[in-house]
């Protein structure tokens, strides 16, 4: 085994002076035994001289070459041993052999019980921290830290101007229970390693803590490393710890963590459970109110478009008695009368417009519009509305001008009444918005596929931030309202869904006070081609 060559260089020299060295040479003597029987002369001699005029280092080596025999005695139950041995009962007879005779301090921890082993363990802790803050921050430092935790308890008697008492502290430690005792060793050590994390910051504290496990790690076998571990704040060292610990301790936490992950699992699965069937609740109820508001608004249309029919029937009937008067009767009346009758024609007139385009309206919402496209020239409809247009032209001061085009247009496809309807709405409000001695002009122009018509004013134009708005249902620009109040803000939304159901697309540009200009396209018919 190479471990003998190593024993045989470590064990050459002078022999035991001391009684440590005897002790070791003692559990050496134990546990050589064990493997090769009572007579292996040759290496107790060698154990015997190896003691002599040790450094540190060596002990420490020979802690090592003591891991590795116990792991062999326990591992292989070597021919000689007639009991099958665990590293406990081994150390429990090394212990009963070497009776109280003093051992050296890295072999004390080993052979100690294991209730007092984690106590040494944070003693040593303890010291290696306590003696890190000493040096960087002075011995008052540490007096007044552990003032501070010990302040009114037992504790105070441990504590000296040189930091602590570690006889009285284990004097002490006698005097109470274990699992106190152990409480207040650890509340000693998580203080230090916090006040050196607040003075050097935590990774000072870290490296502190990681240099005394390197230490524990090269000394001593994985048991003492793992209670090592535990002793150590969470943070510091969680992949060490896990790499350390025991297979059983391992075992039990992942057999915790299991658990507490299909308990988890479960509550879960509950919450899920009981969140889709609230959901599942919602969505009924949601589909309900929505089938409710669908009857109301399905009412609702209902409602307004019979009202609209029954208003437009009187309404009409008022227009031709109104009509009737101002066109025949005239000749009997006053000029004051005869003003008073033409607004009431012209408001009843608007009235009638209006619930024209509500029904519209309602007729588009509810799908219920029916085109009847056929094939057409846009020239003769542009040149037929431009005649309807002159008398409001004229009363508005504005030249109203039709650029036709030289060559003929191919026609196009659409439901000619409703494009109509649209080119009356766009050259209506040109002329609107539009200010006196202004001009409208109307060009239609072929675009691929398309032709396009653009009505362009020199009007007051649209206020670039409520341009977003403008094709939306009852929408009007503050400009607008003010110039002319009686607007509806109706025709531009109902302009966009016949082109766009006519397969076109309208748009505009605008600038408040420098005009406007309305475009929208129609396809080609295709027998034009
Ligand atoms: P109405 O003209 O009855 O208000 P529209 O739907 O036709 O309704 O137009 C909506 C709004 O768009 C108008 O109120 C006006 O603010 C703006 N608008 C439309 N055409 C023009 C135009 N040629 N010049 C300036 N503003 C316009």
């Amino acid at each position: 085994m190479a471990f003998f060559n190593q024993l045989k260089n470590l064990f050459s020299g002078t022999p035991f002076v001391t009684d440590e060295d005897r002790a070791v040479h003692k559990i050496f003597e134990y546990l050589l035994g064990l493997i090769s029987g009572p007579d292996m002369v040759e290496q107790k001699k060698r154990v015997a001289k190896a003691l002599s005029a040790r450094p540190d280092g060596r002990v420490r080596e020979l802690l090592r070459c003591y891991f590795e025999l116990e792991q062999f005695i326990t591992s292989h139950a070597p021919p000689v041993v007639n009991n099958v041995y665990t590293e406990q009962t081994l150390r429990q007879n090394i212990r009963e052999r070497l009776g109280s005779s003093p051992r050296p301090q890295l072999f004390r921890l080993v052979f100690m019980p294991q209730a007092e082993q984690q106590f040494e363990i944070y003693e040593m802790g303890i010291k290696n921290l306590s003696q890190y803050l000493i040096q960087q921050a002075g011995a008052g430092r540490l007096t007044t830290l552990l003032m501070n935790i010990a302040h009114g308890t037992q504790l105070e008697q441990a504590i000296t101007k040189k930091g602590i008492d570690f006889s009285m502290l284990q004097e002490l430690r006698r005097r109470t229970s274990n699992s106190i005792a152990l409480a207040q060793y650890k509340q000693i050590y998580l203080a230090l390693f916090s006040d050196i994390s607040t003075l050097f910051g935590e990774q000072k504290a870290i490296t502190q803590s990681h240099l005394e496990y390197e230490f524990f790690k090269t000394t001593y076998d994985k048991n003492l490393t793992a209670q090592f571990l535990s002793i150590l704040p969470e943070k510091v060292l969680e992949v060490e710890q896990l790499a350390y610990m025991s297979r059983e301790e391992l075992q039990r936490k992942i057999t915790e963590r299991t658990e507490a992950l299909s308990e988890l699992n479960g509550q879960l699965e509950k919450k899920v459970l009981e969140r889709t069937q609230e959901l599942k609740q919602k969505v009924d109820e949601l589909s309900h109110a929505n089938q409710h508001l669908l009857e109301l608004d399905q009412a609702k249309t209902e409602f307004i478009s019979i009202a609209a029919h029954q208003l437009r029937t009187p309404l009409t009937a008022l227009k031709w008695v109104l009509s009737l008067l101002i066109n025949e009767k005239m000749s009997n009346l006053t000029d004051e009368q005869k003003e008073l009758l033409s607004s009431g024609y012209e408001s009843n007139e608007r009235m009638i417009n209006l619930i024209n385009e509500m029904l519209i309206v309602m007729r588009i919402e509810s799908g219920k519009m029916l085109y009847t496209p056929s094939s057409f020239s846009i020239v003769e409809v542009i040149q037929s509305v431009l005649v309807s247009f002159t008398g409001l032209a004229h009363e508005q001061h504005v030249e109203l001008m039709f650029n036709k085009p030289d060559t003929p247009l191919p026609w196009v496809t659409a439901d000619i009444e409703k494009i109509r309807s649209v080119l009356q709405n766009l050259v209506e409000n040109a002329l609107n918005y539009s200010r006196e001695g202004g001009v409208v002009t109307i060009s239609a122009t072929p675009q691929n596929e398309f032709v396009e018509v653009c009505v362009v004013d020199q009007g007051i134009g649209i206020p670039i931030n409520q341009q977003v708005s403008i094709f939306d249902k009852f929408y009007r620009a503050d400009n607008a309202a003010s110039l002319r109040p009686a607007g509806s803000g109706l025709g531009l939304f109902v302009a966009k869904n016949i082109v766009e159901n006519s397969g076109g697309v309208i748009a505009f540009e605008s600038a408040e006070n420098a005009g406007s200009t309305f475009r929208f396209t129609l396809p080609c018919a295709v027998s034009a081609k």
